[in-house]
Order: structure tokens, then C-alpha cells, then sequence
């Protein structure tokens, strides 16, 4: 810490993003990476990109992509939504950041935001750093959300659907319990994990003025290294999150990274295939570790919550490492002894199961 820090970084703990090691030959399982690579029709547009291009700043408004997104919206998710209720960041970590920023009152005056107490970890750090006075509503004890806790005045919500690191999910008529207890303030509903097997809330943004739905290319669409994520929201929503942008920095996302995200999302059969692989490959490991006595969380993501009734989960973590097999494990209390496993290709997870036996 330097001597010039200014007072805003007071107390601030930052995120810890999941390990990513220089190492080749572990089987990496902690960061809910996708083990696919992307469509190839990516690696085609990025080939065939003229770099001349580079000497221009990008498409601010990232239009095309923004159509691209909602036309597969439209067709294959039942949203009836326009590109002008998409908003296109620098992964949708930049994009909920934003949102803090557009929706959520700074200071000590207004009611807390609210997200549960088991939640992605960076819910809390973007509260402290934006100084949004929030607070946190435990899970149930079965790690579910139950709607009606959030039944109290607030300053917006926050909650992953599927829910991180648990992989369960709320229903539809849960999540309307909550945009229905207080329609004054935003309620943001983060879908990075919803293509594996969730209902998305997409197309209720035309009923409910007050519900931010975040989505990302870096799960279903093999794209964590490009960084691309989007919001679907109403126009007025929009156009907030764009304010704060422009207000910050306007070329958020590279030129590059938007022909690549659009050939992604344009393929969706290779998306079909690959995260419906995934699925299978969850539902199968879910079964295996059950068999050998695991407890195992009823995920909608490519990811399992596990954890075993004898064996500590920090145990079982460091016997995987010393086999070259790296899952997540969170030092945090109530989820201490459990680990989050990330689904890898039908060999990786075939090797986890071997090294557990
Ligand atoms: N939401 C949740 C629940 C996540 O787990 C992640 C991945 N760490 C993100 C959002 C952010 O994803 P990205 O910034 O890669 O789009």
C-alpha cells in the first residue's frame, strides 16, 4: 500500500480470481472455464481480420454484435427484445460494475442492496469500492434462495441464477417474487451460468421495467479470454449503463473481440453440441459421486458443488493438486467444506473420478 492511497480503497479486499497456472499438465477444474475451444467459425474471423483495422478506434455502440445477440434471443430464448435493450461490455464483470454504478445509491442514506450470503464473491467487493451500504440474506439450509427473504425494503438485488459456486436455481415465479417486492429498484440477475440448464428471466424485462438480466461468452461460448458479456434490460435501463460508461471509458470492447464474439453466438449449432455435452457430462459425474457417497449440489451449471460426509473438503483438494487435478476451494464459512468442480471433457472428469475413488 502506498502513502497516496485515497481513502476510497480504505478496508477494500479485492476479488481473488481462481487460480490460473503456468503449469501444462494439470487438469484444470477450478475456474468454470469452458473445455471445448470456441466455435471455429471464431478462429476463422479472427484469421481472416484485417489489422489495418486496429488504426481505428472500435464500434462504440458495438452494433452488429448487439443485433447478433438479439436475434438469437429472439429465436431460440422466447425474448422479444430489440438491440436497444442490449448493452455490450468488457466481460460481464465490467458489466455489473457498471450497473452497481448506474443503480445502486453510494452513502449511508438509502436501504442496503441485498444478495445472499453465498454468492459470487465479487458482489461485496464491487458494494464496498462504489460504497453501496448492502447486506447479505443467508442461504437456506439445502444452499436454495428462498424469494420471500428479500421481501424487505432495499436498495436492489443481486442474484446469480444459477447461483455461484452452488449451481442451484430459482425458479421463474421466485425470481418475479422478488422483482414484484420492490419495483422502485433494480434487480439484476446474473445468467453467466444460465445455458447449462436454467430458465433465463430475459424475456421478462417487457413486464418488468426494474430487472437487469447479465449474461457472458466466456462459459457457453468458450470465450474467457476475450472478455464479452451483455446486458438485456429495458431501453431507460440501457441507456443508464451507458451513461456510466461513457462517462468512464467508451471503447470498452476491441474490434476484434466483437467479430469474434458475433461468429461465436452465430454458430449455434456447435453451441448446442458443445454445452449439451457439458450437461451430459455433469449429469453423469453427479451420479458417479453420489454412488461413492459424495454429496453432491443439484447444479444447472457446468460446474458441481461436492463435498463428502467424512473427508474434509481442504483434504480432498490438496490430494487432487498432488495428482495434478485443481477444483476450487473457498476458506469461507458455511462453504468450507465444500469444493466447486468444474465439468471438463468426459477424459478430465473420468480422471477426477479415478483420483476420488
Ligand atoms: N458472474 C458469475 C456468477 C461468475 O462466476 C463469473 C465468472 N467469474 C462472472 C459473472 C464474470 O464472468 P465474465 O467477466 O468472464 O463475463
Amino acid at each position: 500500500m502506498s502513502k497516496f492511497q485515497g481513502n476510497r480503497l480504505n478496508g477494500i479486499k479485492p476479488y481473488v480470481p481462481g487460480e490460473q497456472p503456468k503449469q501444462d499438465n494439470l487438469i484444470k477444474l477450478n475456474t468454470n472455464e469452458n473445455p471445448y475451444p470456441p466455435s471455429p467459425n471464431v478462429a476463422k474471423a479472427i484469421s481472416s481480420f484485417d489489422a489495418e483495422k486496429f488504426k481505428l478506434y472500435p464500434d462504440y455502440d458495438c452494433t452488429k454484435l448487439r443485433e447478433a445477440i438479439c436475434q438469437n434471443l429472439t429465436k431460440y430464448e422466447g425474448a422479444n427484445v430489440s438491440p436497444k435493450n442490449i448493452f455490450v461490455g468488457n466481460g460481464s464483470d465490467e458489466v455489473i460494475a457498471l450497473m452497481f454504478m448506474a443503480f445502486f445509491d453510494s452513502g449511508n442514506s438509502g436501504s442496503p442492496i441485498l444478495f445472499p450470503d453465498i454468492t459470487y464473491s465479487f458482489a461485496p467487493v464491487w458494494a464496498d469500492i462504489f460504497d453501496i451500504p448492502y447486506k447479505t440474506i443467508p442461504l437456506e439450509k439445502d444452499f436454495s434462495i428462498d424469494p420471500e427473504k428479500y421481501c424487505v425494503p432495499n436498495g436492489g438485488t443481486v442474484i446469480a441464477n444459477p447461483n455461484a459456486p452452488t449451481g442451484i436455481c430459482m425458479s421463474l415465479s421466485d425470481i418475479e417474487i422478488i422483482l414484484n417486492a420492490n419495483t422502485e429498484k433494480v434487480c439484476i440477475i446474473d445468467e453467466a451460468y444460465i445455458d447449462f440448464g436454467g430458465t433465463t428471466a430475459a424475456a421478462l424485462i417487457n413486464t418488468y421495467p426494474n430487472l437487469a438480466v447479465v449474461r457472458t461468452f466466456s462459459k457457453s461460448h468458450s470465450l474467457a479470454g476475450l472478455r464479452v458479456g451483455y446486458a438485456i434490460a429495458s431501453e431507460e435501463l440501457i441507456a443508464d449503463i451507458d451513461i456510466v460508461k461513457n462517462s468512464f471509458n467508451s471503447y470498452t470492447v476491441n474490434c476484434l473481440t466483437l467479430v469474434a464474439a458475433e461468429a461465436a453466438i452465430k454458430d449455434r449449432e456447435y453451441f448446442e453440441k458443445t454445452r449439451n455435452e457439458i450437461i451430459a457430462t455433469r449429469e453423469d459425474v453427479s451420479v458417479s459421486l453420489r454412488t461413492m457417497g459424495y454429496y453432491v449440489s443439484e447444479s444447472k451449471a457446468n460446474f458441481i458443488f461436492v463435498s463428502h460426509p467424512d473427508i474434509k473438503a481442504e483434504i480432498i483438494f490438496n490430494e487432487l493438486r498432488s495428482k495434478n487435478i485443481l477444483v476450487r476451494y473457498f476458506n469461507k464459512p458455511n462453504i468450507d467444506n465444500c469444493l466447486r468442480i468444474s465439468i471438463g471433457t468426459r477424459e478430465q472428469m473420468d480422471t477426477l473420478i479415478e483420483a476420488l475413488c
